[in-house]
């Protein structure tokens, strides 16, 4: 039998190009393609970029050019491929460029430029939730493409058109698939998660033969009914969203909130066009935590937007002293080629950013490190990530993977990634805490 020609792959940026990759991954394996870990041994070479900030662009362009220099034969997709003459310009040898989740554009190219060699030689390989860049036992479940908004200081729209949501019973089988196969959280994501069937008029669609509307609250509900944890990500406070916390409170889903509110000063969030803008954000804080009081919010910030004056980021420092957010991200504002904010006056020069930036994270730090202490003493059940040698790196709730801090459990354990155990928490700091197993370590 012929080898199967391999394709080499780099999957840059967000989760969502997380599962974009991973789509055009499972369809490659479908087609009997193999894969190679290395530019020099593959046949071809798929580079999914990001084209979100420009050192994210940068980086894009970097892959592509090392990928280029090493095998030759490229095929460019995902975010930056909007921006097709600026690729071409740098890279005129690259074979195709595709955008964001044209999982057929990017197959053509490779049928074209790299035939399978034996048609679906293993489909039986496969298994059923299709191929994941992430650990075996969590996944992120997208939802919907697109946008119908348009913050200023985001290109995204331009780049994956408006709201386009998944119907339920398409994301349903699709949770239900991940779930059959090992994985035990499931992140929701999309641009704009709470927007979740507005695009379909909240259609109904059907769920093992049962009538469900496409909509955030029955999709909160039926993935609920799943035995895996379900995290909610990327959510905008609409006012629906008040109707999923009794949800949280009663275990249906993780009571965790992933809301970018960007910023707290009105005027700075009316320049930066934010989605539910005029929402009384301290005030929806406090009714979600009155229903769930074990809610934990997360939150990304902008500091450094253009017209953003000492007086709105000292209002910000405020509300971050009040709002007491769980987990908090802080970026300095970087402009991004084609967005509206860049127009924008009053720019901020790059040193006072910096300066603030530094300000914000401190502050955060300051809170997350009381906040964090009040968990000591406390039990939770937390899901093992990694097992090392001295020590197991764990999750509770409270934790997304990746951006959130985790739960230490120090020494050698038996323990296995995917397994939930419970700990007691033993001691903190500014964003993990450190906790030892109450149940037996063959749980
Ligand atoms: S909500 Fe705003 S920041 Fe988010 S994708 Fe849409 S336009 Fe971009």
């Amino acid at each position: 039998m012929a080898q199967a020609p391999k394709i080499g792959f780099v999957s840059l940026g967000c989760p969502k190009a997380t599962v974009d990759s991973e789509r055009i991954l499972t369809q490659l394996k479908v087609e009997g393609y193999g894969f190679s870990g290395s530019y020099e041994d593959a046949d071809l070479v798929i580079v999914n970029t990001c084209g979100f900030i420009e050192a994210a662009e940068q980086e894009s362009l970097d892959a592509i050019g090392e990928a280029l220099h090493v095998n030759g034969k490229v095929i460019v997709t995902g975010c930056l491929g909007a921006k097709e003459s600026l690729i071409r310009e740098k890279h005129p040898e690259v074979l195709a460029v595709t955008g964001a989740h044209e999982y057929e554009a990017v197959m053509q190219a490779v049928h074209a430029h790299l035939p399978p060699s034996e048609r679906n030689a293993h489909v039986d390989l496969l298994p059923a939730s299709g191929v994941k860049l992430t650990p075996r036992h969590y996944a992120y479940l997208k939802i919907s493409e697109g946008c119908n908004h348009h913050c200023s200081f985001c290109i995204i729209p331009s780049m994956r058109g408006p709201l386009a949501s998944r119907p339920i019973g398409e994301v349903v089988r699709e949770a239900e698939r991940l779930v059959a196969d090992g994985v035990k959280e499931l992140m929701v994501i999309a641009q704009d998660t709470s927007a979740y069937g507005l695009d379909l008029k909240y259609r109904t669609d059907f769920v093992q033969g049962r009538p469900v509307r496409t909509r955030f609250y029955e999709l909160c509900e039926e993935l609920g009914k799943l035995d895996a944890w379900t995290r909610l990500h990327y959510v905008y406070p609409y006012p629906h969203v008040d109707e999923v916390i009794p949800l949280m409170r009663d275990g249906v889903i993780l009571p965790y909130l992933d809301v970018p509110l960007q910023h707290a000063s009105n005027k700075v969030l009316k320049a930066m066009q934010r989605p539910a803008a005029g929402e009384k954000m301290l005030e929806r804080l406090a009714g979600w935590r009155d229903i769930c009081p074990e809610l934990v919010i997360r939150s990304t910030f902008i500091v450094g937007f253009p017209g953003e004056t000492e007086k709105d980021f000292q209002e910000l420092l405020d509300f971050l002293d009040v709002a007491q957010l769980d987990r908090v991200g802080g970026f300095a504002y970087s402009p991004v080629e084609g967005a509206a904010a860049n127009a924008l006056p009053g720019q901020v020069p790059e040193e006072e950013k910096q300066r603030r930036l530094e300000a914000f994270m401190a502050k955060q730090a300051e809170i997350s490190t009381s906040k964090l202490r009040n968990y000591v003493g406390y039990e939770m059940a937390v899901l093992i990530d990694e097992v090392r040698d001295d020590a197991v790196i764990a999750r509770s709730y409270a934790d997304a993977p990746e951006v959130d801090g985790t739960v230490i459990i120090p020494g050698r354990h038996d323990l296995q990634p995917g397994q939930f155990i419970d700990v007691e928490i033993v001691d903190s700091d500014a964003f993990d805490l450190i906790g030892v197993p109450v149940t037996d370590s063959d749980d």
